[in-house]
């Protein structure tokens, strides 16, 4: 790298929105994810994004997974 990454906080994968450490009700919100295969420190998702991204993982369950138990 150059040296342009933040030396204090993450940064949202997203939206670029940085982490703030010093709150840390805030900072908890954070979800940090890893693809599989990756061997990196992972991706960083700031709340906003985290609400954002689990819709679309939901938006992409199969509708089967919301169906109730088979009888
Ligand atoms: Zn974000």
């Amino acid at each position: 790298m150059t040296g342009a990454e933040h030396a204090t906080g993450e940064q949202c994968a997203r939206c670029d929105a940085v982490r703030d450490v010093d709150d840390p009700a805030t900072a908890l919100t954070w979800s940090r994810e890893r693809e599989p295969g990756d061997a990196g420190p992972g991706r960083s998702l700031c709340p906003s994004c985290v609400r954002a991204h689990t819709r679309d993982i939901e938006a992409r369950l199969a509708p089967s997974w919301w169906a109730p138990p088979q009888r």
